[in-house]
């Protein structure tokens, strides 16, 4: 942060760091990583041939910032379902959507475990329609020897708090589609300057975060009214602007040790895997694609059922530990979201049963060395 003051920055480095992540032609830094969808969306509904696509696919249980994105761009989302064992779209549920209407697929990459980005690459691709690569929770992940994000038409990171680098806000659209990547450069060179009251802000902010990080002390912090960590909100209103020069600067910063940062957490991850597996009444994910590199940001498992992942819950936080249910309702579910929808929403049992049974855990540099051993040791207590 300190840094950040001192050192000019520039525009065009932030661009070449991103575009060498994700092996992209181009890339481009904006305000957030909604602000990066509802740009491409856009774009991508500026170049479609056939005016009735106004249709989005995205996966029924994902951040509910993508279908407020969605709402932004003047589109309509489309839902379907999600594997409970993977977290990654039902490739039947799939390849069973009315495409007639659809411009795009939206991926998610949740906790940052890469999804089946080639097998949907090619459902679009046989669709006529276009995929966006939401690696709002994968910068840095890999699958298939590609960066995660860099798959379709074009893909979206982020910088915000509880992502895998943080500025406070901030997004980023790659690409590597010569024609979308026009229209998108036109749509970005017209985006205004971001706003006085966040540059401002957030610096402030970003030093809070970072003394708040530290899972002994989330406690404090969800007590304080300031922060928004931990919450899940349907918006439409935010800002789609230019990334602030502080956040250039401490997104430069932070990408130039994301390695680093990336390691720490699949170590975490590893040892928390190695922990829980085989525990009663627990379920660790499935990852579809094979060999992949997780940026993972989070250790997701699922409890046999709410009652017991409420116990959980209640057991980690009691304890200093961070743990979270995730986003609290499949988007089915979420009444914003269904008013919107053009389809039958009885099932969806996928990804409900995500929403009702989900656990995730940290996994970043601070958490102590012992959490593992801990986690286990209340599974135990609460499951035996
Ligand atoms: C956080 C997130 C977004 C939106 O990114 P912001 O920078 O918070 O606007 C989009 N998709 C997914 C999957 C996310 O987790």
């Amino acid at each position: 942060m300190a840094g950040s003051f001192r050192a000019g920055s520039n525009v065009d480095d932030l661009a070449a760091a991103l575009r060498s992540i994700a092996g992209t032609g181009h890339a481009w830094a904006v305000s957030s990583g909604r602000a990066a969808l509802s740009l491409i969306l856009r774009s991508m509904k500026l170049q479609a041939d056939d005016p009735n696509r106004n249709e989005v696919i995205i996966p029924a249980y994902t951040c509910y910032s993508v279908p407020a994105s969605i709402e932004r761009a003047g589109l309509v989302p489309r839902l379907c379902d999600v594997d409970a064992a993977t977290l990654g779209m039902d490739p039947e549920s799939l390849r069973a959507s009315n495409f007639s209407r659809v411009l795009a697929v939206v991926s998610a990459n949740l906790y940052g475990i890469p999804n089946a980005l080639g097998d949907i690459e090619q459902v679009c691709r046989e669709h006529g329609v276009f995929f966006v690569d939401d690696a709002a929770q994968a910068l840095g992940a890999r699958v298939a020897g590609r960066a995660v994000g860099s798959f379709g038409d074009a893909g979206i990171y982020s910088f915000d708090k509880g992502k895998v680098i943080s500025t406070m806000q901030g997004g980023a659209i790659v690409s590597r589609s010569g024609s979308l990547a026009g229209v998108l450069e036109m749509a970005v060179a017209k985006l205004p300057a971001s706003r006085l009251i966040e540059r401002a802000v957030n610096p402030a902010k970003l030093a809070f975060y970072s003394i708040f990080l530290r899972p002994s002390m989330y406690p404090i912090a969800r007590a304080l009214p300031l922060t928004g960590l931990g919450q899940t909100t349907y918006d439409t209103r935010y800002p789609v602007a230019r990334l602030s020069m502080f956040s250039q600067t401490v997104a430069q910063r932070l990408l130039a040790r994301l390695d680093e940062l990336s390691a720490i957490r699949r170590r975490n991850v590893a040892a928390l895997t190695a922990a829980v597996e085989g525990a009663p009444g627990i379920e660790l994910v499935r990852p579809v694609a094979a060999n992949p590199i997780s940026a993972a940001i989070r250790f997701p498992m699922f409890a046999r059922n709410p009652a017991m992942r409420a116990r959980l819950i209640g057991t980690f936080q009691r304890s200093g530990i961070g743990a979270t249910s995730s986003y609290p309702q499949a988007l089915v579910d979420v009444p914003a979201v269904r008013a919107r929808l053009n389809q039958d929403t009885s099932r969806f049992l996928g990804a409900r049963k995500v929403a009702a049974t989900i656990i995730t855990l940290p996994t970043h540099a601070y958490c102590p060395e012992n959490l593992p051993e801990r986690v286990q040791q209340m599974i135990r207590e609460c499951t035996g």
